[in-house]
């Protein structure tokens, strides 16, 4: 399949002040168009979600990179995953205090093949002897970050290339006074990131939630041929809320260009963008 290229991002799954609004669909605009660029000079879908994902972690109105709510030490602590369908390599980072773009070094770790999860100093460790300059920890701490609610912002990408490979990558600093050392969905190949030949995916909401129902490869397996992307993702997120009774949301791509997603929570900030559409937002 060829030619169907698309690209989803989301802004996190919870509840949006009214006055961040605007900014929110500003800042996933500015991450479709980065990873759209990409696209359409003919990169990769992998090298498409690390863009538009970059773009989000180092916006301070997301929770993932820099702007991330503090744990319960006054710590920043991120996780991040990336998944590359064509080729079914993952690559997956957990509380990291050091890394800037996590997501770079999930993208490092799954380029190297050797390993698929790598945690905390290990992490930082690998980081360095790979070409990322780690930062101070309190470079990554925002003045907005104690204000913070207890979770909000997390931001996800799913990208369709122009030769039809998916690519999913989601990053966040997870849950604020979280314990040190929690990782949750986003760091999880599976819960909440997943991708194959035929469609990808990126969650937020609840972590421990999206585990229990490992939600990105449970939205796999609840698709059937003839039945719209759309309506998969809403079924998932029925499962997430009738088995766990807790909120979350997916957005969802696959290689016919076709995008999805669906939410339990009162807002999922959502951007996106289809071969011949004009870019799309919806909260
Ligand atoms: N899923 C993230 C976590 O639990 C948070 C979120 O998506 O808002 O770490």
């Amino acid at each position: 399949m060829s030619g169907a290229a698309a690209l989803i991002v989301h802004g996190g799954a919870g509840s949006v002040a009214e006055d961040t609004v605007r900014a929110r669909l500003s800042g996933c605009r500015q991450a479709v168009e980065a990873g759209w660029a990409v696209l359409m000079h003919g990169g990769s879908a992998v090298a498409a979600v690390e863009s538009a994902v970059v773009i989000l972690e180092d916006n301070p109105l997301f929770n993932a990179g820099i702007g991330s709510p503090l744990n319960s030490d006054g710590q920043v602590e991120l996780d991040a995953s990336i998944m590359d369908g064509a080729q079914g390599y993952a690559g997956a980072v957990a509380a990291v205090k050091r890394i800037k773009n996590p997501i770079r070094l999930a993208l490092r770790i799954m380029q190297d093949k050797r390993h698929i999860l790598l945690v905390a100093e290990g992490a930082e460790r690998f980081a360095i002897s790979h070409g990322i300059s780690p930062c101070d920890p309190r470079d990554l701490i925002h003045p907005s970050a104690r204000r913070r609610k207890p979770r909000y912002g997390t931001v996800g990408c799913v990208a369709v290339d122009q030769s039809g490979r998916i690519a999913a990558a989601t990053s966040t600093g997870g849950t604020a006074g979280k314990h040190p050392g929690r990782v949750g969905d986003s760091a999880l190949i599976g819960c909440g990131t997943y991708a194959t030949h035929e469609i990808g995916v990126s969650c937020t909401g609840m972590g421990e939630a999206i585990i229990h129902v490992v939600l990105a490869k449970t939205v796999v397996d609840l698709m059937q041929p003839g039945v719209p992307i759309q309506v998969t993702a809403k079924h998932a997120i029925g499962l997430l809320a009738e088995k766990t009774g807790d909120e979350g949301g997916v957005i969802v791509a696959n290689n016919c260009g076709d995008v999805g997603y669906a939410r339990n929570a009162t807002h999922m900030p959502v951007c996106w963008v289809r071969d011949g559409g004009d870019m799309v937002t919806d909260i």
